[in-house]
């Protein structure tokens, strides 16, 4: 098992900046027993560690092992694993620069090619509150055609085949709302098109493939 990969990431995920505080999450499937691994809630990621990451059953959403809370947003982590089989990890975030288009209710725009590796663009989840079945299932909605989204007044959510690129395209995801957000006070209003993307994908398969 690889929740050691958790605590990694999650550290990373504080060092970067992503995560301030005990906001976000991370989880992974455990495909052998069918269980996601999560952080726990309310516990701060500098003094987390292997024995305070939760298990949960997919299928019954029980906890089957740690002896803490698991993070709020366990609802929304088990939709996405119970409807995408593909994904293997998943990372939360409210990092600043894409936070601010998810409270603006504003997808992040094709104005930098490197979208091309989660989806035409980055859309946004229509609001539902934190911790909440609707919530899962408006995110899951979003996912069906890209690999990283956000959730309106609220914050990031991105997904991989592991957890190095679910935690790289969270990066990317930041990374792209501060482009944008740049691009668009300079007043840019053209965009990547499909056509464009399509082939930027093809062109980065193998630099985009599984971490
Ligand atoms: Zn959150």
């Amino acid at each position: 098992m690889k929740q050691s990969e958790i605590i990694h990431f999650s550290k990373k995920l504080v060092e970067s900046g992503l995560i301030t505080g005990t906001s976000g999450n991370v989880s992974i499937r455990d495909p052998e027993e069918n269980w996601m691994w999560i952080t726990p809630s309310a516990v701060s990621y500098e003094q987390m560690s292997e024995m305070d990451l939760v298990a949960i059953d997919l299928t019954t959403g029980v906890k089957q092992r740690g002896r803490r809370d698991p993070s709020s947003e366990t609802p929304m982590h088990r939709a996405i694993y119970l409807e995408k089989p593909e994904i293997q990890a998943i990372v939360h975030t409210h990092s600043p620069y894409a936070t601010m288009f998810a409270a603006a209710g504003k997808e992040i725009p094709a104005l930098h090619y490197l979208v091309a590796d989660l989806g035409d663009y980055v859309p946004v989840a229509p609001y539902a509150i934190f911790g909440s079945e609707e919530l899962g299932q408006q995110v899951t909605a979003v996912l069906r055609e890209t690999n990283g989204a956000l959730l309106e007044h609220h914050g990031v959510i991105a997904v991989g085949e592991t957890l190095a690129t679910a935690y790289r395209r969270a990066e990317l995801i930041e990374y792209l709302a501060k482009v944008s957000f740049g691009a668009l006070l300079l007043g840019t209003g053209k965009q990547l098109t499909h056509e464009q993307l399509t082939e930027v994908r093809s062109k980065i398969g193998n630099y985009f493939s599984k971490s």
